[in-house]
């Protein structure tokens, strides 16, 4: 086993997860809409209440709370915009949810904690790790068998 530079984990990371992304369905998962507390800054909080024909502050009233800084987040947990396993705004979420798991972006290595955090809720994570442990040569030859 040998520790590779972090830009090299990057490049093994977008491949494995450009692979593995298209053969996992997200509408038979959605953790991350019933898990995450999503972030929502007020242009897209005026976006999203615009396209609901709603006011902004009323919208922001009824869905979102103060998180940290200036930060907003939606208040309820599963996402009130989570409908039948789908997004009932699609094409208007929020940066976050579009960006979710973030994978194809660098980092990989520094951004590791997130990752282990989403490792038992998005199977485009877990699978990506789980891929990536063995582009790595990272297993041990005799993993204990505890049965
Ligand atoms: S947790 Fe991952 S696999 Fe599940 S819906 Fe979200 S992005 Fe898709
Ligand atoms: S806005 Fe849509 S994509 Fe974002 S968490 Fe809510 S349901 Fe999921």
């Amino acid at each position: 086993m040998q520790a590779l530079p972090a830009a090299e984990i990057d490049e093994k990371v977008f491949a494995l997860q450009e692979a593995i992304t298209p053969q996992i369905d997200c509408q038979q998962c959605g953790n991350c809409c019933k898990t995450l507390m999503i972030q929502v800054t007020a242009a897209e909080a005026s976006s999203v209440a615009a396209h609901l024909q709603q006011d902004p502050h009323q919208f922001m009233d009824a869905y979102l709370e103060k998180g940290i800084g200036e930060q907003m987040i939606m208040q309820s947990m599963p996402c009130t915009f989570l409908q039948n396993r789908s997004c009932s705004i699609y094409e208007h979420r929020f940066a976050g949810c579009k960006e979710f798991p973030a994978l194809h972006l660098p980092g990989f290595t520094s951004r590791f904690f997130t990752f282990a955090m989403h490792y038992g809720r998005c199977p485009i994570v877990f699978n990506t790790i789980e891929a990536l442990k063995i582009e790595c040569d990272f297993f041990i030859k005799d993993v204990p068998n505890t049965h």
